[in-house]
């Protein structure tokens, strides 16, 4: 079908939830960013017209106070998180079309358009609300401006909304001895003017929408679960100073930032359309020749199930036509949680796990536990090694590279021209039309079952047929099995490609061409094979370290920097540590590791010491050779990738970038440091 879009089959606008910008990622945002990622790729191999936009969430209390305590204007705040979070999901191969900021010129436009919108349609309504406020400060305070005692459990020291002690959520009026974070004075009972969306008059379009097919299964239960009661009006405002979007016409209120949030889709499809000449009407008029599918949280459901769709409604904006739904991220089986140390950043993964393929491994792990429910997905070392290692390198990296090196042996790099076994053309056929089901409900675990299930069947296939010993007896039969092979192992290509496109370039490599989803079809008859790479390498569990629950440590297990964050030690801690000067007198490069290097380390004993450090994408090794470090001396000595580390020395670490540390002039070898 032929279309305004250069002859593309559909028009998908497909979006990401919006990381808030108070902090870097972590490995649940990747998770997200990946289920999306893959689908945008899946859309894109069929020949669909995928466009990906995402943006981070910039506004709201959180923001401004800790930009105040960073003594820092919030604007500056979002832009170093802004280039950190496009930095990280860069290393996981996520391939926004535009990634935007909801503190942005669109997104006031767009904010201001929907709550006209809103009002309108006579669903907003100003009410007095009585609300703490600081006589000292000269401001109202929100729920996260005050402490107080938990009116539940009685714990002390606890915000207006949530206390961490007992888990229970209340209104501020409730806390008692509320006290202004700020100054600590206690606040006084005020009126203030609030704005409030009836969602309940909207309940009748929430009800068609919720049972409209945009939601599966369970995720429409609980929509429909919040429905069968009246719907609670909602506070879209919030008192000056906010950081945000003031309201027109009610100087001092602002925008709550869940009203602006969501609007950054529309935000950042904006901006993509400013820089491709397009409309964003194109893409989000209720008749525009387009779907809008998200990709979101267990947690948010509530906002994009019901608040989202009665905004966008009220702009005749177009509603999403899917929403996928994802559960939590689980770290070695534990809630991620900073003091288990499975609280992990995605640029610590990046920078700790100490292999080449590492973000790809991640994007099929996750894809791997993807299926398209609720249930939260755990990440586990063994599961990981075991799943990579399993599938990718001894299922399909064998089957590609026996198959390649036999065509290079004994065909001289040409693709046999034979007729291949008929059976497995069908059989990958219809394996084809299971799997474009299963990603476009993204069932990637199923899409890689059944991918797994063809390695199986190449490999037995391979194994039984004997092409070595068909070669002396009956050459024909030996070039029917290598042309059956080959076309097997594109096709497990053009399905693969979505979850690890970097493993799929060396199979496009090897055929010459770049994969399109038709090639899934046998249909590979003549042509010169490229050069045959191994597709990976194996992955150690000492390179996984980081997933297994041990406190954070962005240096690696052979390098911990000194003085990590966060909590205090007393004297005896630090005096238990044997710091001691040493001198590098040899390094080199350890095999397979691109970040670690051998060291012998002169201490002032009868022998030298072999440490192995992190450092070695700071250091060329020849470069620490006469050096003078500080070294743990006594440490319990560990393997770190095979190689035995007795000690370990010590480097700080900025912004990805080691920097050993050492005696500030000439000290003698074994020098005790204190
Ligand atoms: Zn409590
Ligand atoms: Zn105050």
């Amino acid at each position: 079908m032929t279309n305004k879009n250069g002859g593309a089959r559909a028009t998908v606008l497909v979006t990401s939830a919006l990381p808030y910008a108070n902090g870097d990622l972590h490995l649940g945002h990747v998770l997200e960013a990946v289920q999306t990622d893959v689908f945008v790729r899946y859309r894109k191999l069929r020949g669909d017209r995928a466009v990906y936009v995402c943006a981070d969430d910039t506004h709201g209390t959180a923001i401004q106070i800790n930009a105040m305590k960073q003594g820092v204007e919030p604007q500056k705040l979002i832009a170093g998180v802004w280039e950190r979070h496009v930095r990280d999901y860069a290393g996981f191969n996520i391939g926004f079309d535009k990634y935007y900021s909801t503190d942005s010129s669109e997104n006031r436009f767009f904010a201001q358009f929907i709550y006209k919108g809103l009002k309108d349609k006579g669903l907003i309504e100003e009410k007095e609300i009585s609300q703490y406020y600081c006589e000292h400060d000269g401001r109202f305070l929100p729920d996260r401006f005050i402490k107080g005692i938990c009116p539940n459990c009685g714990t002390p020291d606890q915000y207006g909304d949530v206390c961490e002690a007992c888990g229970s959520t209340y209104d501020p009026t409730d806390l008692k001895s509320p006290a202004c974070i700020t100054c600590g004075k206690t606040p006084v009972l005020k009126s203030s003017r609030h704005v409030f969306v009836q969602l309940e008059k909207s309940h009748d379009f929430l009800d068609q929408y919720v049972a409209s097919g945009a939601l599966a299964d369970e995720v429409r239960n609980f929509a429909q679960s919040w429905l069968s009661v009246p719907l609670r009006e909602w506070c879209i405002s919030r008192d000056a100073p906010y950081f945000g979007f003031e309201i027109p016409g009610m100087p001092g209120k602002f925008f709550y930032v869940w009203l602006d949030a969501p609007i950054g889709y529309i935000a950042s499809t904006g901006k993509f359309c400013d820089e491709h000449g397009e409309k964003v009407e194109s893409f989000w008029a209720q008749d525009a020749d387009c779907s809008i599918v998200h990709f979101i949280g267990k947690d948010i459901v509530y906002f994009h199930t019901l608040f989202w769709p009665v905004m966008l409604d009220s702009v005749r904006f177009k509603l999403p036509s899917k929403i996928f739904v994802h559960g939590f991220l689980t770290v070695a089986g534990e809630k991620m949680s900073k003091s288990r140390g499975t609280f992990i950043l995605a640029r610590d993964f990046l920078d700790t796990v100490n292999h080449p393929q590492a973000a790809e491994f991640l994007r099929f792990y996750f894809a791997a536990k993807s299926s398209g429910s609720v249930n939260d997905i755990d990440l586990n070392a063994e599961e990981f090694r075991n799943r990579v290692n399993t599938v990718l390198s001894n299922n399909i990296g064998n089957f590609h590279h026996r198959t390649a090196v036999f065509v290079e042996r004994y065909f001289n790099l040409e693709v046999p021209g034979a007729d291949w076994e008929p059976s497995f053309a069908e059989r990958v056929a219809d394996t084809g039309k299971k799997i474009a089901e299963a990603y476009e409900k993204t069932d990637y675990k199923s899409v890689l079952e059944h991918v797994q299930e063809l390695g199986d069947f190449g490999n037995k296939y391979y194994q039984d047929s004997k092409p070595w010993e068909l070669l002396k007896t009956d050459a024909k039969a030996a070039a029917k099995v290598m042309v059956t092979c080959l076309n097997l192992i594109r096709s497990i290509a053009v399905f693969l490609k979505p979850i690890t496109p970097d493993i799929v370039k060396k199979i496009e490599n090897l055929f010459g061409t770049e994969l399109a989803w038709k090639d899934h079809e046998f249909s590979l008859r003549n042509g010169t094979l490229g050069k045959t790479e191994k597709l990976v390498q194996p992955v150690e569990i000492e390179q996984l370290e980081i997933l297994r629950g041990q406190p954070k440590d962005p240096g690696g297990a052979a390098n911990r920097a000194a003085g990590a964050a966060g909590g205090t030690v007393d004297i005896s801690a630090v005096k238990a540590l044997d710091l001691r000067v040493g001198v590098v007198k040899s390094a080199e490069k350890i095999e397979k590791s691109q970040k670690l290097l051998r060291l012998t380390v002169d201490v002032g004993e009868p022998s030298t010491r072999q440490i192995v450090a992190g450092v070695a994408l700071s250091y060329p090794p020849e470069s620490l050779v006469g050096k003078q470090v500080v070294v743990v001396a006594n440490l319990k000595s560990a393997k770190v990738m095979g190689v035995e580390s007795q000690g370990m020395l010590l480097a700080a670490l900025d912004k990805g970038a080691m920097s050993v540390l050492g005696p500030d002039g000439p000290v003698a070898p074994g020098s005790k440091v204190s």
